[in-house]
């Protein structure tokens, strides 16, 4: 990294990356151009939720890995601004805390033969709390703000990602990515009866029950209004129609304040490989409508709809 004349073009970089895997790289760029230490680890809870696992972040690091409890266990020894110091065997470990509104979210380890100075110290703290900052920033603007989804832009660059990566690895894979659309039955009766209030509430409590009934490594989104679309994997259709069953059954037997009961009818379809988003999205869609026309609260396969004959024989794309 060239520096300026004040030597923090750090700052600028960390601060314009708007992909997370280039703003990882800045900070362990940045930390390893602090220049008094070769070895070190940066481990950080992203979802910033404490008492979570950290991560290892550097993953190519000449220190040896610690383990999920270990980092736990040091990041209950830090606190913000406080960086601990142990010496082992002439080897001088330094604890920097990575610290974010006020929670300590991370850690980097460093070993080196002298002790930080104080300024490549501080220098560290505000570094990996300026990364923190940029990493909040990078996830509030893939989210949707009433329910803390993912939003609709984060959904098509996701479907893209998966897609591309699903045409290179699909012979190999145990499991397969699904992608499920999701829409709440009659809600128009929701605003309706009890005004837009209540109906946003219905919103956030259907989208934390979805988050709730999926992994952590999949992902749920709020497509739009009160539809949601999720990218997840299942070893087969059956396995993702139990996933999406489980939801719907949930959804059904939840006591909704001041409405009562509701339901949701999804439509789903395996990503095998590479098709543009608008095609996949619109198979889904048209097995949730089937869906929606067998009466709602029912989840449909795109594979069950017998429609593949009446599809257009010719190739061409028709894009508006
Ligand atoms: P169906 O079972 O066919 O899905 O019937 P529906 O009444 O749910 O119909 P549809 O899905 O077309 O209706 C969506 C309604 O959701 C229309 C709109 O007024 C309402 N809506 C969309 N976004 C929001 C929102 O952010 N908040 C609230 N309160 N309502 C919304
Ligand atoms: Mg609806
Ligand atoms: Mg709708």
């Amino acid at each position: 990294m060239a520096s300026n004349a004040c030597g923090h073009d750090w700052v600028v970089t960390i601060t314009q990356q708007e992909e997370e895997p280039e703003l990882d790289s800045a900070l362990i760029n940045a930390v390893a151009e602090l220049g008094e230490f070769t070895r070190f680890a940066i481990y950080i809870n992203k979802t910033f939720n404490i008492g979570l696992p950290a991560r290892l972040l550097n993953k190519n690091t000449a220190i040896e890995e610690l383990s999920e409890q270990e980092v736990l266990d040091l990041l209950a020894k830090v606190s913000r601004n406080k960086i601990r110091i142990s010496r082992d065997c002439g080897v001088i470990s330094t604890y920097v805390p990575i610290y974010y509104t006020g929670n300590v979210v991370g850690i980097l380890v460093v070993e080196s033969d002298k002790e930080l100075t104080e300024r490549c110290s501080m220098l560290a703290i505000y570094m990996l709390n300026i990364y923190a900052n940029q990493l909040s920033l990078l996830h509030k603007s893939q989210q949707d703000p009433l329910t803390e989804l993912l939003n609709r832009q984060t959904f098509d660059k996701k479907v893209i990602e998966i897609a591309a990566n699903t045409a290179v690895e699909h012979d190999s894979k145990q499991c397969h990515w699904f992608l499920a659309m999701v829409d709440i039955d009659h809600f128009k009766r929701v605003n309706d009866n009890y005004g837009h209030v209540i109906g946003d509430e219905v919103i956030l409590l259907v989208a934390q029950l979805l988050k709730n009934n999926f992994r952590i490594e999949d992902y749920v989104f709020r497509y739009g209004g009160e539809e949601f679309s999720v990218l997840f994997q299942a070893s087969d259709e059956l396995d993702a129609r139990n996933a999406l069953n489980r939801f719907r059954s949930c959804v059904a037997q939840y006591p909704f304040p001041q409405v009562g009961n509701l339901t949701v009818s999804s439509g789903f379809m395996p990503i095998y490989e590479f098709e543009m988003v608008a095609s996949l999205v619109q198979k889904a869609d048209q097995a949730l409508y089937h869906s929606k026309n067998s009466g709602r609260n029912c989840v449909t396969a795109y594979s069950e709809l017998d429609i593949q004959q009446s599809q257009p024989q010719d190739d061409s794309i028709e894009l508006f």
